[in-house]
C-alpha cells in the first residue's frame, strides 16, 4: 500500500470516527515505528478540518522481550499526558492499552483509537456501521447477564460470575467522547467478579495464544478456582504457557482477565499465517470465537494490573449467558449478531 492509499484509508477511518472541523487530534507514536501511519492520520485529520499534531515518544531503552502491557514512557511525563487530555481525539500508534495514562486521558473526555496492525489488515478488516450494530447487540446482551458458562467438546466447562465490571465493545472506530477502540476489531468482552471464575478450560489444538502468536498443538488443561488458575496440565504448549507466566514472578499473572466472543466474518482463523508483524487482532475478531484472557483486569476497573497478559481465542466453543445460547459450537446463535449474508 503506498502513502496516498494509506492517507485515503485513514481519512475514511477518521470520518467514521466523526472527526470534524474545529476538533483537535493528536497522533502518538514511539521511536521510528509507524511514521507512515502518523503522516496518514495527520493528513486525514487536517483534510476533515481538524487541527492535528504528532507527539513522538523515544525508542524504549530496555526491553525484557516480553509483551509487558501497561508500561509507557508517558508514566514519567505528566506534561505530555496533560497535552493529550486537551485533545478531542488521540490516535495511538504506540499501544498505551492498560496504562494508567490511557485511563486518565479517556477520563478527560478524549476518545482514543489504537492502530498498530499491518496496513493490509487495516484495509481487509476496515470497520463498518453494520458490524458496529452487531457488536453493540452483543454488548447489550453481555451487559445484562449475571452468569456466563463456556463449554467445548474438548472438556471446557467454566463459569464466570458477571455483573461487577462493565462490558466493552470493540468495532474498530470511535465517535463518542472518552471512548477507546482498536482498529481493526469486532468483539465484546467483560470480566467476572475477582473471585468469580470456576471450572476447567481445555485450550485445544488450533486455539491461539496471543502474544505468542502461535496455534496450540497439544491440549492445555487449566483448572480455575475463585478467579485464579491453580493448575496447568499438558505437554509442550502447557509448559511454554506456564514458563512464560512464571517469568513475571507475579501471582496475579494467574488471574482470569476479560472474556467474550468475536463477530467479524471477514476475519480468518488462519489469519496469523497471513499478516506477520501484527498483534493478532484478526484472531481476536474472527466470527464465533470464544476468547478468554489471563492476567490484568484493570482495563475494566479491577485491581489486577499485572503486566502478564494472554488473550486466547478458541474455536468451536459454546458460550451461554444466563443459560441462553449465544455462541454454539463456534457459530453465533443470536440472529441480530449473525453475519447478514448468511441470515435466512
Ligand atoms: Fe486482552
Amino acid at each position: 500500500m503506498d502513502q496516498s492509499q494509506l492517507n485515503e484509508m485513514c481519512r475514511r477511518q477518521l470520518e467514521l470516527s466523526a472527526v470534524h472541523e474545529g476538533e483537535s487530534v493528536v497522533v502518538l507514536s514511539q521511536g521510528h515505528d509507524r511514521a507512515d501511519y502518523a503522516d496518514a492520520f495527520l493528513y486525514a485529520a487536517r483534510s476533515l478540518g481538524a487541527q492535528a499534531y504528532h507527539m513522538r515518544l523515544s525508542t524504549p531503552q530496555s526491553s525484557t522481550g516480553a509483551w509487558a502491557v501497561g508500561e509507557s514512557e508517558l508514566a514519567s511525563n505528566p506534561y505530555a499526558v496533560e497535552a493529550l487530555k486537551q485533545a478531542d481525539m488521540l490516535v495511538d500508534l504506540a499501544f498505551l492499552l492498560f496504562s494508567k495514562e490511557q485511563f486518565a486521558i479517556q477520563g478527560a473526555g478524549t476518545r482514543i483509537l489504537t492502530a498498530v496492525e499491518p496496513a493490509p489488515l487495516l484495509a481487509k478488516l476496515f470497520p463498518t456501521r453494520e458490524l458496529r450494530d452487531r457488536v453493540e447487540v452483543g454488548g447489550e446482551l453481555l451487559a445484562r447477564a449475571q452468569n456466563m458458562r463456556i463449554t467445548s467438546p474438548h472438556g471446557t466447562d467454566v463459569t464466570y460470575r458477571l455483573g461487577v465490571y462493565p462490558t466493552i465493545t470493540e468495532y474498530g472506530y470511535t465517535d463518542q467522547p472518552g471512548r477507546w477502540d482498536h482498529w481493526p476489531a469486532a468483539f465484546v468482552f467483560t470480566g467476572a467478579a475477582d473471585d468469580g471464575v470456576d471450572g476447567q478450560i481445555v485450550i485445544a489444538p488450533g486455539d491461539v495464544l496471543l502474544p505468542f502468536n502461535t496455534y496450540v498443538n497439544t491440549p492445555i488443561t487449566l483448572t480455575i478456582e475463585q478467579g485464579f488458575i491453580t493448575d496447568i496440565k499438558g505437554d509442550l504448549d502447557a509448559d511454554l504457557l506456564h514458563s512464560y507466566i512464571k517469568s513475571f514472578d507475579d501471582p496475579r499473572g494467574y488471574g482470569m482477565s476479560h472474556v467474550g466472543w468475536g463477530l467479524d466474518h471477514r476475519a480468518n482463523w488462519h489469519g496469523l499465517t497471513q499478516f506477520p508483524g501484527g498483534m493478532g487482532m484478526e484472531l481476536r475478531s474472527f466470527y464465533g470465537n470464544v476468547m478468554f484472557s489471563i492476567g490484568p483486569n484493570n482495563e475494566l476497573g479491577g485491581p489486577n494490573d499485572t503486566p502478564c497478559h494472554f488473550d486466547i481465542p478458541m474455536r468451536g466453543a459454546s458460550l451461554f449467558l444466563d443459560d441462553e445460547p449465544i455462541v454454539v459450537d463456534g457459530d453465533l446463535a443470536v440472529k441480530e449478531m449473525q453475519r447478514t449474508d448468511r441470515r435466512s
